[in-house]
């Protein structure tokens, strides 16, 4: 037997603190779990301007460090761990760390996040922050009148060109392949940003610059000889995709083909009653910050009124809400979990 709490929440990026702070003020003494990323995605990043109420920005790990002492403030655990694997299949949920301590927890809250998918070059990470971005919404107004460069031929890749083509002077759209991954309507977008320059066939090959700045990249197309051209640019926006952290969960929750955890319409509900799904690994769509603090928000509201939900018949919990999951069994028409005995 482990510990046991009536909430454990799964990260500690802004989902997670802010699930944290509002299932604390709700009195459900949750346990946090921080996993190997202490403070999330944006502990890699240095300002933070457009995280509402700090009107002169924010460094990244300052922004972390705030919400995890207001999370603090109202009694949160926060417990320095990664949890390894999660039993479903009783209750109360059996969390195990890597430590291979246990908690029980009678409702989880997942808010593991989303990792970029980076190049792999060796000056992508020595300029990360100083000129290699992964988030056009995040630094595209850093630059301004300046000439980038975009990497990818997807959907997200379009969007962070256009995003990028209100502020920048030249955007070149660095594409692998001879065609689009994109939808076709994106691609019809593209006529409107004469600025953006296309790429097919040519792929990153260095990142130059004074070791403060970048002044320009390599880049080598695969259709013609191999040739390599120089581009002078002052941005790198990696836009190759994102991998949802949420290994942990195949096979037991429901994910979409991309790996995101999926929730019922208009809530963090997994499917699966007592899980409640935040943050970036349920959204592949806006990945932000304060999109990620608000659906953490959203997940501790849906705790809370599932705990008030359950009904005890009989030495056996029932839940009055819907289930995507088949192993809840209706009862006089409410959803029972038949295997939970008081
Ligand atoms: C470089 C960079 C700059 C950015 N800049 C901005 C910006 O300026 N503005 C903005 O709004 N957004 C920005 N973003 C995006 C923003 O960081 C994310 O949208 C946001 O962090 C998502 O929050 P999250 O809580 O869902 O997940 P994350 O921040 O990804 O946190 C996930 C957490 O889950 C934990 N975890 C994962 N697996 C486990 C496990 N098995 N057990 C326990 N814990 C686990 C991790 O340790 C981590 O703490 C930026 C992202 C990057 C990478």
């Amino acid at each position: 037997m482990g510990n046991t709490t009536q909430c454990a929440i799964i990260g500690s990026g802004p989902a997670g603190y802010t699930a944290a702070i509002y299932a604390s003020r709700a009195a459900l003494s949750p346990v946090l779990f921080t996993g190997l990323q202490v403070g999330g995605q944006l502990m890699q990043t240095t300002e933070v301007d457009n995280f509402p109420g700090y009107p002169t920005g924010v460094f990244g790990p300052q922004l972390m460090e705030d919400l995890r002492q207001q999370a603090l403030r109202f009694d949160t655990e926060i417990i320095q761990d990664d949890i390894v694997e999660i039993d479903f299949s009783d209750r109360p949920f059996r969390l195990i760390r890597h430590s291979g301590e246990i908690t029980l927890a009678d409702s989880i809250i997942i808010a593991t996040g989303a990792s970029a998918k980076w190049l792999g070059l060796e000056n992508e990470s020595r300029y990360f922050g100083i000129g290699v971005s992964g988030c056009a919404t995040c630094d595209g107004f850093f630059y301004r009148d300046k000439s980038v460069v975009v990497v990818g031929g997807g959907d997200t890749a379009l969007e962070e060109a256009f995003f990028l083509a209100k502020f920048a002077k030249e955007i070149h759209l660095l594409v692998r392949k001879d065609t689009f991954r994109a939808s076709q309507i994106l691609q019809n977008r593209l006529k409107q940003f004469p600025h953006i320059t296309v790429h097919f066939n040519t792929e990153l090959q260095d990142i130059i610059g004074d070791g403060k700045k970048i002044k320009s990249v390599i880049i080598k197309k695969s259709d013609n000889n191999a040739t390599e051209q120089i581009l002078n640019v002052e941005g790198v926006f990696v836009a190759i995709g994102h991998t949802p952290n949420a290994e942990l969960f195949k096979g037991k929750l429901n994910l979409d083909e991309r790996g995101y955890i999926t929730t019922i319409k208009g809530s963090t509900k997994t499917g699966f009653p007592g899980v409640f799904a935040c943050g970036d690994v349920q959204d592949s769509e806006y990945r932000q910050a304060i999109t990620a603090a608000g659906s953490g928000c959203m997940a501790a509201l849906d705790v809370e009124r599932y705990l008030a939900s359950r009904i005890e018949k009989n030495g056996i919990f029932c839940i009055e809400e819907e289930s995507t999951i088949s192993t809840i069994v209706s009862r006089n028409g409410i959803n029972c979990l038949d295997n939970i005995t008081l």
